[in-house]
């Protein structure tokens, strides 16, 4: 069944940045360290950060991330402590290396998903992207989560560079017997913003010519399957996640963001003093959010406005969705 999911109303969703090193340096890295510094954080702050959210609405799900979660050597015990805290999800995004012999410190009742990245279907496409040798470990990664009973889901962040190998998906993923798929579009911050996004970004007709039916090819062979909505239909109500959303995204420099299209600039919305979560002073993201634009999501037309495209009389032919909005299709 397709729906579109709208925001989780009810929900507080923890995107977790536990430190920004990674040991790998993939052309698209959305991470941009002259913002977010280099600093991982200690075991004692990443529990009392993990408090602050914890009991925000009825449900509360965390995603750990980098750069690398792995990398840090205490994630083990960031988890256990999440799921005491009673995180309902509990999630780790990894590029496959799983630093710290991470699978063996926890069970699968600790956590419920780990995600790993693929940004391709073959060796060349993906590690032309994310270097060489990664695609052999993240598959290998992916074997060895299986075979110790954790869930696994696959996110493939399509671009103008990958998007050729995207039809190949499914059949990888059935023989990797991932649960959940997540196709991602390219953000254009971190190294996106600096190569420039001309060759990345897809035009309207490739991602609706491609992405929606894959995702159906995916669904059928029993896979869930979530992809950002993107361009808005005509009747398609528009809606900020910054607005109606409780996400926050995390960074160890103690920037708290509501958008993750903001992330590239100081202008978060909250930040972490002495573990205490507060407001940050105007301009901030708050203040884009309630601008409202012919061409629907402010931040995009800020900083990724090649995909809008306008008539002859300046009337943008579509809208942009919140990057937040997802398809989604289940069993
Ligand atoms: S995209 Fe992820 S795996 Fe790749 S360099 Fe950035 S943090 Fe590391
Ligand atoms: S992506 Fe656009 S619509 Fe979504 S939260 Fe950010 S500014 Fe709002």
């Amino acid at each position: 069944m397709k729906k579109t999911v709208s925001f989780t109303k009810n929900a507080t969703n923890v995107f977790f940045h536990i430190l920004t090193k990674c040991n790998l340096k993939c052309q698209h890295c959305y991470i941009n360290r002259k913002q977010h510094g280099e600093n991982s954080l200690p075991i004692e702050t990443i529990e009392a950060w993990l408090k602050l959210f914890s009991n925000k609405s009825d449900i509360a799900n965390v995603i750990f991330l980098g750069g690398e979660p792995t990398l840090h050597p205490e994630l083990s015990t960031a988890v256990k402590t999440a799921r005491k805290m009673g995180y309902k999800s509990i999630t780790i995004d990894t590029n496959g290396y799983l630093f710290h012999d991470i699978l063996s410190k926890l069970t699968p009742d600790d956590v419920d998903f780990i995600s790993f990245s693929l940004d391709g279907a073959t060796k060349e496409t993906n590690d032309s992207i994310r270097g060489d040798g990664c695609f052999e470990t993240c598959v290998k990664g992916i074997h060895e989560a299986k075979e110790k009973g954790f869930n696994t889901s696959l996110i493939y962040t399509v671009s103008g560079k990958n998007i050729h190998e995207l039809e190949m998906m499914p059949q990888l993923l059935e023989k990797f017997q991932i649960k959940e798929f997540f196709i991602q579009v390219i953000g254009i911050r971190g190294n996106s913003a600096e190569e420039g996004s001309g060759s990345l970004q897809l035009s309207r007709e490739q991602w609706q010519k491609i992405i929606p039916p894959v995702a159906q090819t995916v669904s059928k062979l029993g896979i869930n399957v979530t992809y950002p909505k993107v361009f808005l239909e005509e009747n398609d109500v528009f809606e900020c996640g910054g607005l109606v959303a409780d996400n926050y995204f995390i960074f160890p420099n103690g920037r708290v963001y509501r958008c993750p299209l903001c992330e590239d600039f100081p202008i978060h919305a909250n930040c972490i003093k002495n573990d205490t979560l507060v407001e940050t002073a105007k301009l901030n993201e708050d203040d884009f959010f309630q601008l409202s634009i012919p061409e629907g999501c402010v931040m995009n037309k800020m900083v990724q406005p090649e995909n809008l495209s306008y008539n002859k009389t300046g009337q943008p032919e579509y809208r942009i969705a919140c990057c937040l909005l997802k398809e989604r299709i289940e069993k």
